[in-house]
């Protein structure tokens, strides 16, 4: 693109969009900013919705990331509950649901990841995942109702949050995890092991290396039938089995697909377009891989990187300098490259604490089940020019 862009869309308006549109105006970019977002709510922060907001320890709104005063002063337009469905690359346009066609000079993709589910639970009350506000306060509303059995399929950071959360309101909870240690693929045995015993300790059912064959019951979950043949009885069901990234919308529209959409180093994925956040899939020279990184600071610095980067004003929505690289756990750059599926990755510059009194800090986190708000890292901290938010 040899001329300055006159308009530019941000598909998905949640912590890399916003940061994505926050950026532009920042950088000086003068003309129209759009923000599309499938969800009806404005731009909210996740990491609460499996902590705070789950507990009832906060309101739905205190998870809000700007208000419509804020983004009208920035003269970001956002469209809400509208979903793009498809990208005409050639002629720079995007189709929405209802038909109508966007034309823009530059576009970030921010479209992020929605949950894996489990076959065969279509329809059935009181299985839920958790991505979404609305997820969350479904969930919400079913463990208020103080479930006798909650079910939490899948130990990774979401499950192992919803399992402490929901042992914090005193239900009874087991979690179920494949791998033979809690977390190993991203915090190593050694950690993994730890967390686990935090968890067995808070009182959590704890069973590793089985999966889940069925979920069933008759209009509402009954029973969990795990691969070793027994069976768990429950009256909520937790899906955390990791996520898929939202491209479907991208099919046809030429733009190379990965695992997400593929960018360069500087997030830029065809002239004029470019990806963020968890459906970015990147070469990350941290890892010298092409990966995508589901995490927070990722989502909100590739946000920001991808539609500003300083060249905006200069002519083409084309960034000169690489993201910075980012660890897949979220921690602290490593001494030696690894792969993300290796033993660990600098676990001892990425934690402190005591692993006898398995009292130990990830990133200021305290890694520990049922976590108060006091405990949580907190979501009213700036992060320098990137929108509040925790880190795992
Ligand atoms: C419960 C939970 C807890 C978390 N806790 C932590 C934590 O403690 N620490 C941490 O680092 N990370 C955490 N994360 C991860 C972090 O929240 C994500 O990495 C981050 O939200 C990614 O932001 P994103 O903008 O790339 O994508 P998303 O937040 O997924 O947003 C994408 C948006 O695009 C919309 N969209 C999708 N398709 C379309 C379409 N076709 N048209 C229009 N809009 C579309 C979606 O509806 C969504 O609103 C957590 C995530 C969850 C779900």
């Amino acid at each position: 693109m040899s001329q300055a862009p006159r308009a530019i869309t941000i598909v998905g308006a949640s912590l890399a969009g916003l940061n994505a549109a926050e950026a532009l105006r920042r950088e000086g970019f003068d003309g129209p900013v759009a923000l599309i977002g499938a969800e009806s709510h404005l731009p909210y922060d996740r990491p609460p919705l499996s902590k705070q907001v789950l507990a009832g320890d906060w309101e739905p709104e205190r998870a809000a990331l700007t208000d419509s005063e804020e983004l009208e002063e920035d003269g970001i337009e956002a469209r809400l509950g509208v979903r793009a469905t498809a990208l005409d690359l050639a002629a720079h346009e995007l189709t929405l649901h209802t038909g109508e066609t966007v034309a823009f000079d530059g576009l970030v993709i921010a479209t992020g990841a929605r949950c894996r589910t489990m076959p065969g639970t279509e329809g059935l009350d009181g299985v839920h995942v958790l991505r979404s506000l609305d997820d969350c306060l479904a969930l919400r509303a079913d463990l208020e109702a103080m479930p006798q059995r909650v079910v939490v399929v899948g130990a990774g950071f979401i499950g192992a949050e919803v399992a402490a959360t929901a042992r914090g309101r005193g239900l009874d909870v087991t979690l179920v995890e494949a791998l033979p240690t809690p977390l190993s693929r991203v915090l190593g045995d050694e950690m993994g092991q730890v967390c686990g015993e935090v968890h067995r300790d808070h009182g959590v059912d704890l069973r590793t290396g089985v999966g889940v064959d069925r979920i069933s019951g008759d209009g509402r979950v009954q029973q969990v039938t795990l691969s070793d043949g027994s069976t768990v009885d429950a009256d909520v069901v937790v899906v955390g089995i990791g996520v898929i990234p939202n491209t479907e919308w991208l099919d046809g529209s030429g733009l190379e697909m990965g695992d997400g959409v593929l960018c360069d180093a500087s997030c830029l994925a065809a002239e004029g377009v470019t990806a963020a956040g968890d459906v970015a899939s990147w070469p990350n020279e941290l890892f010298d891989e092409t990966m995508r990184v589901e995490h927070w600071d990722n989502a909100a610095q590739q946000g920001s990187h991808a539609a500003g980067g300083g060249t905006v004003h200069s002519g083409a929505l084309v960034l000169e300098r690489p993201v910075r690289p980012q660890d897949p756990a979220g921690r602290p750059r490593p001494r030696r490259r690894r792969g993300p599926g290796g033993d660990g990755i600098g676990r001892g510059a990425a934690f402190r604490g005591n692993l006898r009194s398995s009292r130990t800090h990830h990133r200021g986190a305290r890694v520990q089940p049922a976590p108060s708000r006091d405990a949580l890292p907190g979501t009213d901290r700036a992060a320098g020019q990137f929108r509040r938010g925790p880190r795992r």
